[in-house]
């Protein structure tokens, strides 16, 4: 086991999520759906537009990034399963479980390497919605067959999706128009120097996900997502220094989708390198 605990720094890796096809991220329809529609999508209480929560991404890359290991789905959550180390020997050599965490009574575990944030819709995507005379405020509603399954009979059924086309992003938090608007899509924490060559993995999880799909109905089409304006910044200071106030970003422009993000990846990772001490 590696000894000190200590955050040497943060990476943070802005990024845009265009819904390709309409998203369908479900919400728990407690104030029943706006117009009734038989599945509704998690929308924000204030403003009442549709939100991509962070917890939506952060899962669904976890379990690509399981499938695509071959790790064990051994732990209950919820409904579902994941994986999960049980002895530190393995936990050690995992990125996964150091990625995306460890259920907290684990004696050996580190803190979760990676946050994702809640992610909004644009400003550009807010009006262009707005203009277009939706079914719903925002969304639209599109009918499918479910099938009952005691008499076979196809039922239609409302699904409420965030139209193609939508950008998200997560929330800025600099004051507008100052040059380093703070905020990112996600924060990436590094205790080790290793964790920085983990951060491939969460890319990788990002491409798994380009090629799946967020929220509901993805096999009927729903929830095709791609990654857009990708930007890799950091805070990293050394033991003695005061945590920096803002993220040094390593590129000016954003690089415009994921798969050229992956390939300038391993150059940019390899700058930021020396800062750590
Ligand atoms: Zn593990």
């Amino acid at each position: 086991m590696p000894e000190e605990l200590r955050l040497r720094g943060r990476l943070f890796l802005d990024a845009e999520i265009h819904a390709v096809t309409g998203l369908h991220i479900g919400g728990a329809g407690g104030k029943v759906a706006i117009g009734g529609v038989d599945s509704p999508v998690i929308r924000d209480p204030i403003t009442d537009e549709p939100i991509l929560p962070g917890s939506s991404l952060k899962g669904k890359m976890r379990s690509l990034l399981e499938r695509w290991g071959g790790y064990e789905p051994n732990h209950p959550i919820g409904q579902a399963r994941i994986h999960v180390c049980q002895s530190p020997d393995r936990y050690s050599n995992c990125p996964v479980c150091h990625i995306f965490g460890v259920p907290g009574e684990l004696p050996f575990a580190y803190p979760t390497r990676l946050v994702v944030r809640d992610a909004f819709l644009t400003d550009g995507s807010r009006e262009a919605l707005r203009r277009a005379d939706t079914d719903l405020p925002f969304t639209e509603v599109k009918w499918e067959a479910a099938i009952d399954r005691i008499t076979s009979a196809a039922v239609p059924r409302q699904i409420e999706r965030v139209p193609a086309g939508a950008v998200f992003r997560a929330r800025r938090f600099g004051a507008p128009g100052a040059p380093d608007e703070a905020g990112a899509l996600m924060v990436y924490h590094i205790y080790f120097p290793r964790d920085l060559d983990w951060f491939l993995h969460v890319v990788e999880a990002m491409g798994l996900v380009e090629d799946d799909y967020l929220g509901g109905y993805g096999s009927r089409g729903s929830g095709q997502v791609a990654f857009r304006r990708l930007r890799l910044g950091y805070k990293i200071a050394a033991p003695s220094a005061l945590y920096p106030e803002a993220i040094s970003w390593i590129s000016r422009d954003p690089i415009p989708d994921l798969a050229e993000f992956r390939r300038a990846l391993p150059a940019l990772l390899d700058s930021i390198r020396p800062h750590i001490s």
